[in-house]
C-alpha cells in the first residue's frame, strides 16, 4: 500500500522499491533515509514536491505531485547533469 502524508504529495511505496538509493542519493532535502538497502521516508515534511525522486526511481515505487512547472525542470537538469530548461 502506499503511505499518504499531510504535508506533501509524496507518496512511497516500499514493496515496489528495489533499494537502489537513487532517491536518497537525488534528494535535495534529505527525506529519505536509508539503511543499507532498506528506505524510509523520514522528513516528509521537508519534501518540496521537485519530483527528482520520482524521475529517478527504475520501480517506480514513488509518486509525487510535482506540478510546481521550471523549478521541478530546473531540479531534473541538475541532478541528471543535463542542460537546464528555458523557463518563462
Ligand atoms: S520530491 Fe524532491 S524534495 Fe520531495 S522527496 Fe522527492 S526528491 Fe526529495
Ligand atoms: S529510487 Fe526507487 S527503487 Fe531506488 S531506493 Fe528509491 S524508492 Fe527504492
Amino acid at each position: 500500500m502506499f503511505n499518504a502524508y499531510q504535508t506533501t504529495t509524496l507518496q512511497f511505496n516500499p514493496t515496489e522499491c528495489n533499494g537502489c538509493g537513487m532517491c536518497y542519493t537525488v534528494c535535495p532535502h534529505a527525506v529519505f533515509n536509508r539503511n543499507g538497502r532498506t528506505i524510509t521516508v523520514a522528513h516528509a515534511e521537508n519534501c518540496m514536491e521537485c519530483g527528482a525522486c520520482q524521475l529517478n526511481c527504475p520501480t517506480n515505487a514513488i509518486t509525487v505531485d510535482s506540478g510546481v512547472g521550471c523549478a521541478a525542470a530546473m531540479m531534473y537538469a541538475a541532478v541528471t547533469g543535463k542542460r537546464e530548461p528555458v523557463c518563462g
